[in-house]
C-alpha cells in the first residue's frame, strides 16, 4: 500500500463511517521518504542521520510544509524558549501536508496557542521536582522509582509533561548524576522496580545504555527494569538487532513505547516493535488523550487493536496533564470516559488500556473509570454490563451469598 492511499484514508472525518474508518486506520504503510526521496538508503536508515537532519528551524519548516500556518510559523519561533522543535525526516513524513488539523502535525508542531496559559497550569504538573530525593529521580511510589536519564528526546510532544526540561529551551540544565542516582537505590532495598525516562533512554549509545544497566542489575533488589521511549515511533531505524541483543541480557526488562494514533504504527514502527518482542520484552503502550489527534472512539479503537498486531499492550491512556500552555490540545475527562466505555466488551481485553489521571501536584496515577458498579450495599452489588444491562451479585461480608436471598438476586433487568 502506497503511502498517498494512507494519507486519503486517515483523514477521511471520523464520524462518517465508523466501520470504513477503523478498517482504514488500521492498514499499515510506509511512511516514505518525501522530500527526502534522493536519499541513498544508508543515510535514510541510519538513526544518526535521522537526528543530524532533524527539523528544527522556521525556514526548514517553510521550505518542507509550504500550507504552514501564522499559528505554527509563530508557535515555532517561541518554541526557541520554551520546548524546542526537533523532528526527525521519518516522522514529518507522515504529516499531512494538506491538513492544517492533522494528528501528527498537531503533535511536534508549535503553534502560538502554546503561550496561552491558564491559572491551572504548571511547569510541573506531576510534582516531579518535590518528589526527588536526588536530582533526576522521582521516588513517589513505595516500591518504584523514575529515573531520568537524559533532556534530549529524537523528536519533541508539544504537551510533554516534563516540558520544563527536556529539550532545554528554559535552561533548567538537567545534568543527571548517575553515581548519585544508583547510590540512592542501592541504598534503598524497597524499590525493586526502576523505570528508565527522561528524555529519551534509547538516543544513548549502546554502550552507554549496557553501562547504565549493567549497573543497575548490580544491585540485588532491583528485581524490574523497564524503559519509557517514543524512539520505536520517532526514529524507529534507532531499533538495531544489536540494541535487541545488547537490552536482551538484562531481562526482565519491559519496554513502554508512547504512541497516540494508528497512523504512527508505520511498516517501519512495526517492523521496530518485531525486533523489540523477538527479544523478549514485553512491551507496553502509554498514549496522551489529545484534542484532535485522538479523542475519537473510532480512532482509539483502531489504535489499540493496531497496537496488539505489533504485539504492544495497551497499558495507559493519559488525561492530558496541566502543563503550561497545553489547553489547546486538552480533551474533558467526560470525552476520556465515552471512549473507555465504548471499548470494554467491544473489542479484546488485552486491547483495553487503563484511563488514569496523574494528581496535580504530585497524587501520582489515579484510575478512572466508566461506573459499572451502580450500587454496592452489605448484601448485594448491583452492576451493569457492556451493554447497559443490569446484574445484581449477592454476597454476604464471608463471599457466600445470603441463604434466604439467593434465587431472585440473580434475575437480570432490563437495560437502562
Ligand atoms: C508513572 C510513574 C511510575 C510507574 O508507575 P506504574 O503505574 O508502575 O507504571 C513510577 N514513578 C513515577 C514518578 C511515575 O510517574
Ligand atoms: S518523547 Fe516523552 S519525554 Fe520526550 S517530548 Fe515526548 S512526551 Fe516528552
Amino acid at each position: 500500500m502506497s503511502s498517498d492511499t494512507l494519507w486519503e484514508t486517515a483523514e477521511k472525518p471520523p464520524s462518517a463511517d465508523m466501520e470504513s474508518t477503523v478498517a482504514s486506520l488500521k492498514q499499515f504503510a510506509s511512511a516514505g521518504r518525501g522530500p527526502w526521496h534522493h536519499l541513498p538508503d544508508s543515510d535514510w536508515n541510519d538513526w544518526r542521520w535521522q537526528l543530524k537532519n532533524r527539523v528544527t528551524t522556521l525556514e526548514q519548516l517553510e521550505r518542507l510544509l509550504p500550507s504552514l500556518t501564522p499559528a505554527e510559523r509563530a508557535g515555532a519561533i517561541l518554541a526557541r524558549s520554551k520546548l524546542a522543535m526537533a523532528i526527525t525526516p521519518y516522522f514529518f513524513n507522515l504529516i499531512d501536508p494538506a491538513n492544517p488539523e492533522c494528528p501528527i502535525r498537531r503533535q511536534v508542531i508549535p503553534r502560538a496557542d502554546e503561550t496561552e496559559v491558564a491559572p491551572w497550569e504548571m511547569a510541573d504538573p506531576c510534582g516531579e521536582d518535590s518528589h526527588s530525593p536526588v536530582p533526576g529521580l522521582v521516588h513517589r511510589y513505595p516500591d518504584r522509582v523514575l529515573f531520568l536519564v537524559t533532556d534530549r528526546c529524537a523528536a519533541y510532544c508539544r504537551y510533554c509533561t516534563r516540558s520544563r526540561l527536556v529539550s532545554n529551551a528554559t535552561g533548567y540544565d538537567f545534568h543527571p548524576d548517575f553515581d548519585r542516582q544508583l547510590a540512592y537505590i542501592a541504598a534503598h532495598p524497597e524499590i525493586r522496580d526502576v523505570l528508565l525516562s527522561g528524555g529519551d533512554p534509547l538516543l544513548f549509545t549502546d554502550e552507554k545504555l549496557e553501562y547504565l544497566l549493567t549497573r543497575l542489575r548490580a544491585i540485588p533488589h532491583v528485581e524490574f527494569v523497564r524503559i519509557g521511549t517514543r524512539i520505536p515511533v520517532f526514529l524507529p531505524q534507532r531499533i538495531t538487532p544489536e540494541l535487541c541483543a545488547m537490552l536482551r541480557q538484562f531481562h526482565p526488562l519491559f519496554i513502554s513505547i508512547h504512541s497516540n494514533h494508528p497512523r504512527e504504527l508505520t511498516t517501519e514502527v512495526r517492523a521496530a516493535l518485531a525486533l523489540l518482542a523477538d527479544a523478549g520484552i514485553p512491551l507496553g503502550n502509554q498514549s496522551v488523550l489529545l484534542r484532535h489527534v485522538n479523542d475519537d472512539k473510532a480512532i482509539m479503537r483502531a489504535h489499540v487493536q493496531k497496537l496488539l498486531m505489533c504485539r504492544v499492550r495497551p497499558y495507559y491512556v493519559y488525561q492530558c496533564d496541566l502543563i503550561t500552555g497545553s489547553a489547546h490540545l486538552r480533551t474533558s475527562v467526560k470525552t476520556g470516559l465515552e471512549i473507555m466505555q465504548s471499548l470494554r466488551g467491544h473489542t479484546t481485553g488485552y486491547a483495553i488500556p487503563q484511563f488514569v489521571i496523574d494528581a496535580p501536584g504530585g497524587g501520582g496515577k489515579v484510575p478512572i473509570n466508566p461506573e459499572y458498579v451502580l450500587s454496592h450495599n452489605h448484601d448485594r452489588v448491583v452492576i451493569r454490563n457492556f451493554e447497559g444491562r443490569v446484574f445484581e451479585y449477592p454476597e454476604a461480608p464471608d463471599g457466600t451469598p445470603i441463604a434466604e436471598a439467593t434465587g431472585s438476586r440473580f434475575v437480570s433487568h432490563e437495560a437502562v
